[in-house]
């Protein structure tokens, strides 16, 4: 089976990689799909959360990454996944998350949206507690994949020299 994981991953965690890595070996063939949203202001540019997404799960084989705008249904039928994956930390995440999958479900009846639970260790990240974390100066190395704590470090002390 394929299955679209669609998020912001701004930029990508161990939360993320959990889910990844766990749903690769259910499913065999994962498709990360990054959503484009400029209103959303992101620390990082779309090529850069993909290339710190493919850097970060190239030891997996059935890890393909894209970028996306629009519609998450559009893009599952265009990239012929057979679900779409979604991932849930706590019943803060449940209501937004169900009206997004009944939305889609009306969308398109015959795709399924599969939630994952976190694993508990990784239940408290989120991309934008590393970001506030990494600008404040705190270590987020049990938080991020290597390459993506040498980006936010790289992407911080630049604004924020220390003196
Ligand atoms: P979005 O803006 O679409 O919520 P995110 O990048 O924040 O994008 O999240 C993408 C998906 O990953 C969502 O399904 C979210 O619930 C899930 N997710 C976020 N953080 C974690 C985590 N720590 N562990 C597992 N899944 C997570």
């Amino acid at each position: 089976m394929r299955a679209l994981y669609p998020g912001s991953f701004d930029p990508l965690t161990n939360g993320h990689m959990d889910l990844i890595e766990r749903a690769v070996s259910l499913f065999g063939e994962v498709v990360v799909a990054v959503l484009s949203n400029p209103s959303k202001r992101p620390a990082f540019s779309v090529e850069e959360r993909i290339e710190q997404i493919r850097t970060a799960t190239r030891h997996l084989s059935g890890v393909e990454v894209i970028s996306f705008d629009g519609l998450t249904v559009n893009c599952a039928v265009t990239h012929r996944a057979d679900l779409i994956l979604r991932g849930l930390r706590a019943m803060s995440d449940f209501e937004y998350e169900l009206q997004i999958a009944h939305t889609n479900r009306s969308l398109a009846e015959d795709l399924e949206t599969v939630f994952m639970a976190t694993t508990a260790r990784h239940s408290f990240l989120s991309s934008s507690v590393v970001k506030e974390v990494a600008r404040f100066g705190g270590s987020i190395d049990h938080m991020v994949p290597p390459e993506v704590a040498k980006d936010l470090n790289r992407l911080f002390n630049s604004a924020f020299p220390s003196s």
